[in-house]
């Protein structure tokens, strides 16, 4: 054989031998395309583009939830934001796939539970620190109304707005985001009642809501009560003014309950700074009816200076729940807004002192350096300027 064959033959067999190398190496990543005619550039799947997921472009990702029961249970992608290729099969995206898959599946399951045990369906979400589990079918919120998907939406932001009013008054760096807080807002007492069988025990919980407070659990569940929580308002500070407790409870770890004063003092704060009400009570036994349960406590307050028999600090402070009334609520409420609006700073160091162990009297005493009869001193004197009316 002449050597310039030899030479061609070599050459020949290196480049089948390349070529077959190339169709499968080609059959590896580049899986077979419809829409690629032979001889063009055949191998691009225009629905993937050889990542083997197929964006779903139906609907935008809710940016307010990392998990919503609605959103979940699209059929078009199950929330998953995408759909496998049925042409290529790429196991990174199937892995992908199962994976957030595995996830939903378990969470739904989980949330769900409670639809089979009380009977009724509700929409659940839950974000960074709540968990929240709407039954309200609809919620006619000032001039827009809702469905019960959108509605829930709407509350979990009302939720989160309370979170980050919490973290501007107190130092949440360090809060442990487990347990979330849950909240139950059940349309029927009839569910509400169910759920309070099964979870809390007979006899639990009164009618206008219960909480559950404690190292595994921070809890509130409530209905719609026609008679005291008829309107989208009085939800929305129901459900407000109650997480706060949640909020407060759980601050530093649930070893020391605050006192009552500050408990509820809080609870108003919130209620007062995001729903423009003080609506929400949270009593062992309901007081008399009196004039402070309805009117405005700022101004009410504020007209109340230097009468006689008005709560002082030091007898206030050391109430429990159990005992107080509307009046004792609007003060409570009133000490909170001082000290708040007197420096955030001290207040922090003051919650910490008191979520450490400490009376508030002691607390009072090291923190601003005041006796009972102080604090009621520079408190009148706040109340006089800032809650002066025109
Ligand atoms: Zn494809
Ligand atoms: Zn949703
Ligand atoms: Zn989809
Ligand atoms: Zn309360």
């Amino acid at each position: 054989m002449p050597f310039g064959r030899v030479i061609l033959v070599a050459s020949l067999a290196c480049a089948l031998a390349l070529a077959l190398v190339a169709i499968r190496s080609s059959a590896q990543t580049t899986p077979p395309d419809d829409q690629g005619k032979p001889g063009t550039e055949a191998k691009l799947c225009f629905k993937c583009r050889r990542t083997g997921k197929i964006p779903c472009t139906l609907h935008k990702p809710e940016d307010d939830a990392l998990f919503c029961s609605v959103y979940l249970n699209k059929p078009c992608c199950l929330g998953l934001g995408f759909t496998l290729c049925p042409k290529c099969k790429v196991d990174a995206a199937i892995e992908e796939w199962d994976e957030l898959k595995k996830k939903r599946d378990a969470w739904l399951e989980a949330r769900q539970k409670t639809d089979k045990e009380t009977g009724e369906t509700l929409v659940h979400l839950e974000n960074a620190h709540f968990r929240f589990d709407m039954g309200l079918h609809e919620v006619s919120a000032k001039d827009q109304h809702l469905d019960m998907h959108k509605g829930a939406h709407l509350y979990l932001g009302r939720l989160e707005a309370l979170w980050n009013l919490y973290s501007k008054v107190l130092d949440t760096t360090k809060e442990s985001v487990t347990p979330k807080h849950d909240v139950y807002l059940f349309e029927k007492l009839d569910s509400f009642t169910r759920y309070m069988k099964k979870y809390v025990g007979e006899g639990g919980g009164g009618i206008a809501g219960h909480k559950t407070l404690g190292d595994q659990v921070s809890r509130f569940v409530t209905w719609r009560n026609p008679d005291l929580t008829p309107s989208d308002e009085d939800v929305h500070a129901n459900l407000i003014h109650n997480s706060a407790h949640l909020l407060l409870h759980k601050y530093k770890g649930y070893k020391v309950h605050p006192p009552a004063w500050l408990d509820e003092g809080f609870a108003y704060y919130c209620e007062w700074t995001l729903c423009k009400a003080t609506r929400t009570f949270c009593f062992v036994e309901v007081p008399p009816d009196s004039n402070w349960k309805n009117n405005e406590w700022k101004t009410h307050v504020y007209k109340s200076i230097g009468k006689k028999g008005n709560p002082s600090f030091g007898e206030l402070s050391t109430k429990e729940l159990n005992g107080m009334d509307y009046e004792d609520m609007a003060f409570s409420f009133t000490y909170v807004d001082f000290l708040i609006a007197k420096d955030k700073d001290l207040f922090r160091k003051f919650v910490d002192e008191i979520k450490a162990g400490k009376k508030t009297a002691d607390a009072l005493r090291d923190v601003y350096g005041w006796l009972p009869a102080e604090f009621d001193e520079n408190w009148q004197k706040y109340v006089l300027r800032a809650y002066a009316t025109k």
